[in-house]
């Protein structure tokens, strides 16, 4: 083990975080599910999300002839909803063409849907304790100050050269140690903003600290303003129902339930008379929401619709959603907001 590697599987054995629920059996399915649902999440929101999804979902069996309906419910809230989709695919592919294991060569394991490098590396290291390296955020973060790599790692060439460094620096021996120690170091220890150098086993010799430039490191990404787009949901009631239409499955929420959306107010009456045949009675405007994605931020102005909806009943893209007894639907957190307020009314 080399002067980078040791240091960090040192300080993991005394310091690193070893109760996760994912770490209790680390098979290559737990370890899969628990490296999708912390992309882009935090560990405290994956925790329950990841013991509801193990409950319901134990292996890929499961998964596999679940619904992708009831796989969407347990993602709903987590976001980014194309890791579920992929989740449900990949599982079925296990199911199909690999006796329902993980492939043992990393090459077929990063032709799996929603798996890409670093996520198949860190599933092998993790459970399999086959050595290879792994690039996440954190583990950016680390190399990026300890080698001092300048440039933003979105950057193909700057990406180049880290992968080149973590391929250099994974050890032979102890490699899930090693691997869950560097997520870990980034996750506690090197943190974005506030490295805590004085308790990093790296300190002696990371190139950043001792220029006192941590936080410069890895360089940022180019800003681009944000674009702000807006919509309106149309919220129609039926008793205890909320009219809501399945989304296309791909795209933002793609195969999730939402409510019908409409560029202005004054689409909503060929709306209703489409859809219901009927003009609308009423249309009472509600709290605009903002709700922010990568790469846009959206304003949701709900507009609550009286009609007469005799004429429609669920189909396949339809759902009445009855919160208190409908089937379990994946539902974006915005949505599910505006539910809550309309059934506390
Ligand atoms: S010494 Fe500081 S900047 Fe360098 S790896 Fe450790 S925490 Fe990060």
């Amino acid at each position: 083990m080399n002067a980078f590697a040791a240091p960090v599987v040192h300080w993991f054995e005394q310091h690193g975080r070893k109760d996760f629920p994912w770490q209790e059996d680390p098979t290559p399915y737990r370890v899969w599910i628990s490296e999708i649902m912390l992309q882009q999440t935090q560990v405290a929101t994956v925790i329950p999300y990841y013991q509801r999804f193990m409950e319901s979902f134990p292996d890929v069996e499961v998964l596999a002839t679940a619904e992708l309906d009831d796989v969407l419910h347990h993602w709903s809230g987590l976001g980014y909803y194309a890791r579920a989709r992929n989740l449900h695919k990949t599982a079925i592919i296990l199911r199909d063409d690999h006796n329902g294991d993980f492939p043992q060569a990393i090459d077929d394991v990063e032709a799996l849907p929603g798996i890409g490098r670093s996520t198949a590396g860190a599933i092998l290291a993790l459970s399999r304790g086959q050595r290879h390296p792994i690039l996440d955020a954190n583990v950016k973060r680390v190399l990026a100050r300890y080698f001092v790599v300048e440039g933003w790692p979105g950057k193909t060439s700057v990406a180049r050269k880290l992968w080149g460094l973590a391929e250099e620096n994974t050890p032979s021996d102890n490699v899930a140690a090693y691997t869950q120690a560097m997520m870990d170091l980034g996750a506690t220890v090197c943190t974005r903003t506030r490295p805590d150098c004085g308790n990093c086993p790296l300190s002696s010799r990371c190139t950043a600290h001792a220029m006192g430039r941590e936080t410069r490191y890895p360089g940022k990404k180019p800003k681009k303003e944000k674009p702000r787009r807006s919509t309106h949901m149309i919220l129609v009631r039926r008793e205890e129902s909320i009219y809501l239409e399945r989304r296309p499955p791909a795209g933002i929420w793609g195969g999730l339930y939402s409510f019908p959306e409409l560029r202005c107010v004054s689409d909503v009456e060929r709306w209703c008379e489409r859809v219901f045949g009927s003009a609308p009675n009423r249309i009472s405007e509600c709290k605009v929401m903002s709700h922010s994605f990568t790469h846009f931020d959206l304003d949701i102005y709900p507009l609550e619709v009286d009609v007469d909806v005799s004429r429609v009943s669920d189909s396949d893209q339809v759902l009445w959603y009855a919160p208190r007894s409908s089937r379990q639907v994946g539902l974006a957190a915005p949505v599910q907001v505006l539910i809550d307020q309309l059934v506390s009314r």
